[in-house]
């Protein structure tokens, strides 16, 4: 398995290995050959030319941003810094107010951090047992 290293949101040629949608046959796959079509690209106002893709199974269409941590996120160049604070065990408001943000935005953050953690923890224990390649 290779983990990854690098953001999906600075890989300049990112491709996706699933489908991002939980109901479809393409969602748990772990061999390469996921097929998919590109489907051109969107603009944000923090982000340009995000790429969009189509499942070629349900037909439906997904985005980079479906695959990366700062999926949705209004304010993603506080992941980081709110990630190492909770680390360092400081509070939410605490951070909140040395980020300048509402403290419901550190909540949210710090549980979508944990999700990922746990997505990582299941993956790494999946490795460890060699179910994964
Ligand atoms: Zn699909």
């Amino acid at each position: 398995m290779q983990w990854p290293g690098t953001p999906v949101e600075h890989l300049s040629r990112f491709q996706p290995h699933f489908c991002p949608r939980r109901g479809c046959p393409e969602h748990l796959r772990r061999e390469p050959g996921f097929r998919f079509r590109r489907l051109g690209y969107y603009v944000t106002r923090r982000r340009w030319k995000i790429p969009r893709f189509v499942c070629l199974t349900c037909r439906r269409s997904f985005s980079r941003q479906s695959f990366a941590v700062s999926y949705y996120s209004k304010r993603p160049e506080l992941l980081v810094p709110v990630a190492a604070g909770l680390v360092a065990g400081s509070a939410h408001r605490q951070l909140a107010r040395a980020f300048g943000c509402a403290p419901s935005t550190v909540d949210r953050m710090a549980a979508r951090l944990g999700r990922h953690a746990i997505l990582l923890l299941a993956r790494a224990r999946l490795e460890l047992a060699g179910l994964v390649r």
